[in-house]
This record gives C-alpha cells, structure tokens and sequence, in this order.
C-alpha cells in the first residue's frame, strides 16, 4: 500500500504477469529475491518453513511451477545440484560452471546477446537464453589440466 509495505513490489512483480496475489506466491518471490545465491527449491521451501511450517513443501513447489510457467522466474541447472530458481528480468546474467572443480562465474548477458542476434539472423530463431549454464573448465582448471596432459605429452615423446 505504502512504500512500507515490504511486499509491494513483489505483488507489483505478480500483477504485471497477471498472477493472482496470494501469500504463498509473495513469500516464494521474496526468498528467491533477497536470497545471496541461487536457491533449490528444497532451500526456497526449508526457508519459507523456518517462519510459516504451515506452508507445505508441496504448496511451495507448486507455487515456483506456476510462476515459473507465467514467466516470472527461471529455473536453470546449475551443475550436478538441483534446478535453482531466480526471478527473470531483475538483472540478466549468466553463469559459467567449471565441470572440474565446480567453480561457477557469473558472466553478464553481452556474449548471449551477439549469440540470440546471431541466430535470430541466420535462422530466424527467437533464443530464449534469459538464465543459462555454460559448462566447461575454469582457467585454473584449465592452467592445471592443460599442464598435466603437456607433462605427459612431453613424457610420451621422451
Ligand atoms: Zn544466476
Ligand atoms: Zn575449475
């Protein structure tokens, strides 16, 4: 009602996706919001049962289902850990993940934006990349493997 309200934005966020406000969907975007790091649907329930336990975990995970399908968060995985949830358009970024050490990076959106625009002109495809996973070898990792393999490479020749 009042910039006080510490939900206004949240039911803003939900009425602009033609969501129906109820307590449930307020919490679920307020934990993934004001959340450090991305959330497991397990922690995003965990979390909302420290302070309502009568809000089922069932109530929770089907809460971030219709969100999710009304667009109003992403689900993305990240890695070998479950689907982490954020909410879509607050600041698009992405992530790299090493598969090595499980190191991740967030990367900002620019190298997915020549990518969408690339694909948009040479096959007319609409990309949806609002929240990706980019799986590969961190540097270190890289600096590190890539000295092993030259080690034994060099070993080989010997
Ligand atoms: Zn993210
Ligand atoms: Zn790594």
């Amino acid at each position: 009602m009042t910039a006080s309200d510490p939900f206004g934005r949240y039911r803003a966020l939900l009425v602009t996706r033609g969501l129906r406000v109820t307590p449930q969907r307020l919490l679920v975007v307020q934990t993934i919001n004001e959340a450090d790091h991305h959330l497991t649907a397990e922690e995003i329930s965990t979390r909302i049962r420290e302070h309502f336990p009568a809000i089922h975990q069932g109530t929770v995970y089907r809460t971030l289902e219709s969100l999710r399908e009304a667009g109003l968060i992403s689900e993305s995985h990240l890695g070998d850990r479950s689907a982490v949830y954020e909410l879509i358009g607050t600041q698009t970024h992405h992530h790299l993940v090493c598969d090595h050490c499980g190191n991740i990076t967030e990367i900002d959106d620019a190298p997915l934006e020549r990518l969408r625009a690339e694909l948009a002109a040479q096959n007319g495809f609409r990309a949806r990349t609002e929240h990706i996973a980019i799986f590969g070898l961190c540097q270190h990792c890289a600096t590190v493997l890539g000295h092993t393999s030259e080690t034994a490479l060099e070993a080989d020749t010997l």
